[in-house]
């Protein structure tokens, strides 16, 4: 921390210290008798991503209730759509299969392809999430796809370009490639795999298996998705994301009515609370699970609703 004495003239000074005197050949008049930082080129392109991951968080908590997914972004980018994973609550299929059936992308199905023309788009900063319709890292997908996805992101380095996939393990093989601006995301809805088996929840790799991936992940801006959020077990689930360590949670109940095996909501507001200590926790769509008596929460609980 460098304090101007008077213009040009700074004394070194860190925490109460001061540790040296000097110039510096240029500095505005409005700085003299103020504290300042001077960063290094690298240190400033650091700040300004931070800063961007700031502004982010601050629109995501700024916004209101009944969130869905996606409303966080400034748009989404499908280079690559369709899905293998089966989920049994995916919106993406469905909107697919149903209102862009007559779309080139869906006539026959919700198969995976490379769509070349998003290779056009041009991005200006803000928050792009890369393919909510579909599973970029999903094992069926070229390596070449994935490769030129990347490639194409490098182009924009003051965009951030959020990925989300239920197989982490396969960002492991492309770590390499990733250019900073990208945030690394896994959606895991559970630690309890035999709830995830019993329900037949997907096909893709077991929420254990996404966990430890996220967790070997070495990678800055890792970001968890717990949506929509199953039942779990509060101490092994909050030892998973300590672990995997990301910035940022989502939680949130499913918004689609698909009756899946959801915690009651008292449990969630603990899971919220536990979490909060230390990571950004953003919270979704929270409401009672969809067989839990409503009379529970109605007003009158009033600890819980102030929770959440
Ligand atoms: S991973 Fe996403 S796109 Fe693929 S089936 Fe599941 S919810 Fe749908």
């Amino acid at each position: 921390m460098l304090l101007v004495k008077k213009v040009n003239e700074v004394r070194i000074k860190i925490g109460h210290k001061v540790y040296r005197y000097g110039r510096i050949n240029y500095l505005p008049k409005k700085y003299a008798g103020k504290e300042v930082i001077i960063l290094t080129q690298e240190e400033s392109s650091e700040l300004k991503r931070l800063r961007i991951i700031k502004k982010i968080c601050e629109y995501i908590l700024n916004s209101h209730n009944g969130r869905r997914m996606f409303n966080i972004v400034s748009r989404t980018w499908n280079p690559v759509s369709g899905c293998y994973h089966d989920c049994k609550y995916c919106w993406a299929r469905k909107y697919a299969l149903q209102k862009l059936r007559h779309t080139k992308r869906y006539s026959k199905g919700f198969i995976p392809r490379l769509n070349m023309e998003e290779f056009k788009v041009k991005f200006n900063e803000g928050l792009v999430f890369v393919t909510d319709m579909g599973d970029l890292f999903g094992s069926w997908v070229k390596k070449s796809w994935i490769l030129k996805v990347i490639n194409y992101t490098k182009k924009f380095p003051n965009t951030l370009f959020l990925y989300l996939t239920k197989n982490p393990r396969k960002y492991h093989e492309f770590i390499e490639e990733f250019p900073e601006n990208a945030i690394l995301g896994a959606t895991i809805e559970t630690n309890d795999d035999n709830l995830y088996l019993k329900h037949f929840i997907s096909k893709a790799p077991l929420p254990s298996d996404r966990y430890r991936a996220m967790a070997e992940l070495d990678w800055k801006y890792k970001f968890i998705a717990i949506e929509p959020i199953l039942d779990f077990n509060l101490k092994t689930f909050v030892k998973w994301i300590r672990e995997i360590d990301p910035f940022m949670v989502y939680v949130g109940y499913d918004n689609y009515n698909n009756k899946l095996p959801e915690p009651p909501m008292g449990k969630t507001a603990k899971l919220i609370n536990e979490l909060s200590s230390f990571t950004l926790v953003i919270k979704k769509t929270i409401r009672p699970a969809w067989n839990e008596g409503m009379l529970k929460y109605l007003p009158g609980d009033k600890e819980l609703t102030h929770k959440l």
